[in-house]
Parts: structure tokens; C-alpha cells; sequence
């Protein structure tokens, strides 16, 4: 479990997270949603250790461990994963070659994988996910547009297979159909592993024609406010946030 007690947070000395609880439970969808300015971004950047943001008071454990001073490489080994964060321009690189480094580089010492063996393991989460197989011979440097850009990062989840992906609105700017494709992916991940489990940051009800929410959270100025399931999404299309203000 990723656990996160009484979490405080300032920025230049500005507090923005005000005694966060949420816990993200393996196997599980969690969607935090939240007016403008409530510190979704923050709470993600916050437990992936972005120097800018100081913890001030609370914990953040993550499978019974202590994580708040855990450098990024640990978190990452430990499975938390950030998703799209990572930028897949990287110029003059064939894109399976680098999703190979990237594969490899957490891999333990003499574990590293041989490239027969990586190319057949992407080509099949390719299948699964339903992504062309002509984007894994694209060159990096070639500009992939945005819906490309997204595949190639969902792409990048299924071969890394963390435990826990923070997604932060990852929704904007997507067509229908990289959207099918990235939150029906998601649920297609979490088939094949069991385990993995969602924090969707998000304001746009098209993704739940896609993907099933376990749980959802509300938050408001540096909280949530209020936790359940699908009824708090129906009641943020009707009546918007004004409800949840405590
Ligand atoms: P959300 O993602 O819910 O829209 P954010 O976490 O981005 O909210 O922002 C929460 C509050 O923190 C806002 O008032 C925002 O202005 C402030 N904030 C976020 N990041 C920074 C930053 N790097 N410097 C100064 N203020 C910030
Ligand atoms: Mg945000």
C-alpha cells in the first residue's frame, strides 16, 4: 500500500498541502479529482520527491516503508511510477532501443535483457494495448505527434510494469481514440498484473467510458474532503465542486 498520513506541504514557504490522507491500494483504481489550485499536482509532484516542494509535517509510506527522503530511484524500484513525466524525445534514438535502456537500467547488474528477447516483449504489450507496431521502429527525433506521444508512453508503462502510476491529467488533449486506447490500456495492464494500481488525476468524465474507478477522492484547498465510488463523479458532472467545500 502507498500510504499518505497527515501530509503537509509548503512551497516557497506557502503552504498548499494542509494534512493530506489518501491510500492507494494494490490492484486498485483510485481517481482524485478536485477543483483548480487544490494541490492534485502538487500531492503527485510531493510524493515523487520534486526538490521545490518541502514536507513540512506527515508521512508518506510506501509497502510499510518510509519514503519521504527516498531519492526518485528508489521510489522507482521500489514501483512507484510517475506516468508520461518522462519525455520520449529523446533525439536520434530508435524508440525500442530506448525503451530497452530505460527497461535495463532497473534491472539489477548482469539481469539486463537481450534485445531478441526485449523486442518480442514489446511487440506483444504493443498487441495487447492495440498500438501499431510502426511506431516501435519510429526514431525518436522524427516528432511524434501528441496521440502517438501518449501511446508511446503507455507503451513505456506496460514494459516497465511499476505498482503504483500516478497519472496527472494525462486526459488533456487527446483524441477519442488515443483516450480508448490509453484508459482501456490501463485496465488491460492491471489484467495482466494484478497488482498494479492507478491514482488518475483528472477532470474529464469521457475516461470513465473507459476505466472503472474502485475509489474516488475529493480534494479541496490541500485535503480530501470526501472519499467513495462513481456516485461522487456523477455528482461533480451535476453540481460541480460546490458541495464538497468544507
Ligand atoms: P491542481 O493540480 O489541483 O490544480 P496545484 O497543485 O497545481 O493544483 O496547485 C496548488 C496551489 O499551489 C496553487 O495555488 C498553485 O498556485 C500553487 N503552486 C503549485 N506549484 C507552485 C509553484 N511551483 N510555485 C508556486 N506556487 C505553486
Ligand atoms: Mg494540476
Amino acid at each position: 500500500m502507498l500510504k499518505v498520513e497527515n501530509l503537509h506541504c509548503e512551497i516557497d514557504g506557502q503552504p498548499i498541502l494542509m494534512g493530506l490522507n489518501i491510500e492507494l491500494i494494490p490492484g486498485k483504481i483510485h481517481v482524485l479529482m478536485g477543483p483548480n489550485g487544490s494541490g492534485k499536482s502538487t500531492l503527485a509532484k510531493t510524493l515523487m520527491g520534486h526538490p521545490s516542494y518541502e514536507v513540512t509535517q506527515g508521512s508518506v509510506e510506501l509497502d510499510g516503508e518510509d519514503m519521504i527522503d527516498a531519492e526518485v530511484d528508489e521510489k522507482s524500484q521500489k514501483g512507484l511510477f510517475m506516468a508520461f513525466q518522462y519525455p520520449v524525445e529523446v533525439p536520434g534514438v530508435h524508440f525500442t532501443n530506448f525503451l530497452r535502456m530505460a527497461y535495463n537500467s532497473r534491472q539489477p547488474e548482469g539481469k539486463k535483457i537481450p534485445i531478441f528477447k526485449f523486442n518480442k516483449l514489446v511487440r506483444e504489450k504493443a498487441e495487447l494495448l492495440g498500438i501499431e507496431q510502426e511506431l516501435l521502429d519510429r526514431n525518436l527525433n522524427e516528432g511524434l505527434s501528441g496521440g502517438e506521444k501518449k501511446k508511446a508512453e503507455i507503451l513505456q508503462l506496460a514494459v516497465l510494469n511499476p505498482k503504483y502510476v500516478i497519472l496527472d491529467e494525462t486526459d488533456s488533449g487527446l483524441d477519442l481514440d488515443a483516450l480508448k486506447i490509453i484508459f482501456s490500456g490501463l485496465t488491460k495492464l492491471q489484467e495482466v498484473n494484478p497488482e498494479m494500481s492507478f491514482l488518475i488525476i483528472t477532470h474529464y468524465q469521457r475516461i470513465f467510458d473507459y476505466i472503472k474507478p474502485d475509489h474516488v477522492h475529493i480534494m479541496y484547498k490541500g485535503k480530501v474532503v470526501q472519499e467513495g465510488g462513481m456516485e461522487l463523479v456523477d455528482q461533480i458532472s451535476k453540481e460541480g465542486y460546490s458541495n464538497f467545500k468544507k
